[in-house]
């Protein structure tokens, strides 16, 4: 192999649902993400997660770039939209169909709860009650993929080695829903690899979501990713915030400026007090130079914004 083959330029990405404006807590995770990208020399993808278009809310996307513009977090490359992608995800459907990895189910939600042996991180594990059927019982019903009974293990940038037997912790899983919606674990897989994206930095919330992404990258044959998983900010009542809580630029008093040094204050990545008063952008290469993970404290936590 060539030396040039052996250096992989770092491609990260950031990749909000446009279901209202970006809030403090995804400002935090675009900024460390950014960062890391960056410090190393490497881009930063910007992708829109808006397969779920019931939840979508007309306009958000656009305010959404439009806010990372104003703090400075440039994307490298156009936008993609998950909505624009569902030929390639049928095509990875077909793909895992094809070596006999997905089934049809169509168990409603009430039987799963009925006979799911016990709840799961998120919820009811699926059983497998349809995997053995030759047919769908239903006219309507949706697309699953079998899970291994063993421990898929990763090394998370912030929390270490993690480790989930899919078959017993989660269940097998929905490729596309019953409404023909494509899931966020097929779709985030698929277009990482089709991006070339190599390091995923987000939140801890999708710290349990991995292992099916990395579940699915090795039935397709695709690289898996380096993961890092950003703590949550959690509101004063213990949540982690979310769109209702913190609009950043919207709800919120402070500059662009303040924000950004709150986010990496935030990341444990100590900015001179001074730097509050530069420009976005000048705190941005502030931030890209002086990051490091290392000073990330692994706690989700409150974090005083007013
Ligand atoms: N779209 C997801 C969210 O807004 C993040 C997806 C990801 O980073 O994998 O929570």
């Amino acid at each position: 192999m060539s030396l040039t083959h052996s250096i992989q330029k770092t491609i990260g990405r950031f990749a909000p649902s446009p279901t209202g404006h970006l809030h403090f807590g995804s400002l935090i995770a675009a900024v460390a993400s950014y960062c890391m990208a960056k410090q190393s020399g490497g881009e930063w993808l910007l992708r829109i997660d808006d397969l779920d278009q019931p939840r979508v809310v007309a306009g958000a996307a656009d305010i959404i770039m439009h806010q990372l513009e104003t703090f400075g977090l440039l994307w490298d490359r156009s936008v993609v939209y998950q909505s624009e992608r569902s030929e390639i995800y049928r095509a990875a459907i077909e793909r895992l169909k094809q070596v006999g990895l997905t089934y049809p189910c169509s168990c409603s939600r009430r039987e799963i709860l009925a006979s799911a042996p016990h709840l799961g991180e998120e919820g009811a594990i699926y059983p497998g009650t349809c995997r053995h059927k030759i047919q769908p019982t239903n006219s309507s019903y949706c697309t699953r993929i079998t899970t291994p009974d063993n421990e898929i293990l990763f090394n998370d940038g912030i929390y270490g080695p993690i480790s989930q037997n899919l078959a017993r912790e989660v269940g097998d899983f929905p490729l596309q829903r019953a409404d023909g919606i494509f899931s966020y674990q097929l779709a985030v897989a698929v277009d990482d690899h089709a991006c070339g994206v190599n390091q995923v930095v987000r939140g801890r919330d999708l710290l349990f979501s991995t292992p099916r992404q990395i579940h699915l990258l090795q039935q397709l044959g695709y690289a898996i990713p380096t993961y890092t998983h950003i703590p949550l900010v959690l509101s004063l009542d213990g949540e982690k915030i979310s769109k209702r809580h913190h609009q950043v630029g919207d709800s919120l008093e402070q500059s662009p400026s303040t924000l950004l040094y709150l986010a990496l204050d935030f990341l444990g990545q100590h900015p001179p007090k001074d730097l509050c008063a530069e420009q976005p952008a000048t705190i941005v290469v502030w931030a890209c130079s002086h990051f490091n993970l290392q000073h990330v404290t692994p706690a989700d936590r409150v974090f005083p914004l007013k």
